[in-house]
């Protein structure tokens, strides 16, 4: 299933160009056109999934097998850490809406900062909210 409209449908197709990394039957790696980092990669499902929530157990297992083995090819490589990250959502900061994880070589002082714990929890908020999600399970 592909959606017409979609950039990264494009690039499975071959429509739209990009710098391919790795490619099976269900997964298709390749690099971010505005990089974090250079060889930041994004990995793909072939077919149209929005997100974490619609991709199938089995599409989202293949995509981090290949996330894992891309993580340590970038290590192989050069990178001095690697972060991995998927956004779901405009929330959560979400712009293309084909799933997709980024995997993003990172140096010691390169300047690139993640978001930063301040909240802490009152008491008894941890428990309770650990319980609600756990239902939700
Ligand atoms: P999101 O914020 O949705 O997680 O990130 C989407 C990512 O896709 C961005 O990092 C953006 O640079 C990348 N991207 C958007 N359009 C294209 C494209 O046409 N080609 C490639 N290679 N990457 C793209
Ligand atoms: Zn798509």
């Amino acid at each position: 299933m592909k959606d017409i409209e979609c950039i990264f449908c494009k690039i499975v197709e071959g429509t739209v160009p990009s710098t391919k990394i790795y490619e099976d039957e269900s997964v298709l790696a390749f690099l971010d056109v505005n990089p974090v980092n250079v060889g930041h990669t994004l990995v793909i499902p072939k077919g149209h999934f929005k997100n974490i929530y619609e991709t199938p157990y089995e599409i989202i297992a293949n995509m981090i097998k290949t996330v894992k083995n891309l993580s340590e090819a970038l290590k192989k490589t050069g990178a001095e850490g690697v972060n991995v990250a998927m956004n779901n959502d405009t929330a959560a900061g979400q712009v293309v809406f084909h799933s997709h994880v980024h995997v993003i070589p990172r140096y010691v002082n390169d300047g690139f900062e993640l978001w930063h714990g301040k909240r802490g929890y009152e008491e008894g908020e941890a428990q309770q909210v650990a319980k609600k999600i756990s239902e939700s399970l």
